[in-house]
């Protein structure tokens, strides 16, 4: 059981984003959960869903990967984002912003300090239903070989047509889906009709969005999109983040403008926040990643 124990452990973290990513893979994600040490506490408390958008709290977290227990990946963070919020995190590639993530879906434990979702420990949640409040776009959405309306649909399995419909003209993805050569019956994915990056994002925020969870999690694409489905994608995004809290991982200098607030990470650590005109003014780690515009 220990040697499984640990196997499961590194291919969960080997293979956990793409699984995550892959989203299929949910039942994979579970059965890797069960020999995981996160667990499902026994008797969870049950929260009642937020009107417009969840609180979200990180009280004096640490956290190691179980590979590097001598390299916190976090170090005191704490951090709080109140109903409706949009807060951008930034920082240079490996100061943390995606174990921020990874610790709000639960995905491992913080070694110390407390995280709360709506003013309860999120430990004391079923993990299905912390899981179930929280929206995720990733940053390279996978794109499953089945239809547009499935693949939209995967967001909430058992929404009828027409709730997936919405979804994807709020995400400004039925504009692209309804010129395809079967519409929404078009096969999409490997053996289907190839779409481009800036569309696959618009699939991904359609199912967030046809999910309608209070928390969003966003991990914006690196890689550049034509100007067209910049704005697309841009506008779709606005469109997600609006009645629900939202942290999104920025590359793009229009998102951080538009952030209520921005948190800049560094080493694991917190180390300035403010709004883009604050941190350009401070001269710190933001204007420096200011000046190259976001490619970290
Ligand atoms: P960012 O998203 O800001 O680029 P991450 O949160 O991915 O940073 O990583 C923070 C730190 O944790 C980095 O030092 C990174 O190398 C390390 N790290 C990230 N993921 C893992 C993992 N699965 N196992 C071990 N170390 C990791
Ligand atoms: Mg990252």
């Amino acid at each position: 059981i220990i040697i499984l124990a640990g196997a499961v452990a590194v291919l969960g973290e080997v293979y956990g984003d793409l699984l995550r990513a892959a989203g299929a893979s949910e039942r994979l994600m579970e059965l890797l959960v069960l020999e995981s040490p996160v667990q499902s506490p026994a008797q969870p408390v049950s929260v009642p869903l937020p009107q417009g958008g969840s609180t979200v709290r990180f009280e004096q977290i640490t956290f190691h990967y179980p590979s590097r227990p001598d390299q916190p990946a976090l170090s005191g963070l704490s951090l709080d984002v109140r109903p409706g919020q949009t807060v951008a995190l930034v920082g240079p590639s490996g100061a943390g912003k995606t174990t921020v993530f990874g610790l709000l879906l639960r995905w491992y434990d913080p070694a110390t300090g407390t995280i709360t979702l709506d003013g309860t420990p999120i430990q004391r949640m079923g993990l299905q239903a912390l899981r179930e409040r929280i929206g995720i776009v990733p940053q390279d959405p996978v794109i499953f070989s089945s239809s547009a309306m499935e693949n939209i649909r995967y967001g909430k399995p058992g929404a009828s047509d027409d709730e997936v419909r919405a979804a994807a003209k709020a995400a400004f993805a039925d504009e692209f889906i309804v010129r395809l050569p079967e519409g929404y019956g078009t096969f999409l994915g490997e053996r289907g009709v190839r779409i481009s990056g800036g569309q696959r994002q618009r699939i991904a925020i359609a199912r967030a969005m046809l999910k309608n969870p209070p928390l969003l999690l966003l991990d914006e694409a690196t890689s550049a999109l034509d100007a067209q489905s910049e704005r697309m994608v841009q506008a779709a995004l606005e469109s997600a983040m609006k009645d629900r809290t939202t942290l999104v991982i920025a590359h793009r200098l229009a998102t951080v403008q538009q952030a209520d607030r921005i948190l800049v990470l560094d080493h694991g650590r917190l180390v300035e926040q403010g709004t883009h005109a604050e941190l350009v003014a401070l001269g710190g780690v933001y204007a420096r990643l200011a000046a190259l515009q976001f490619s970290a």
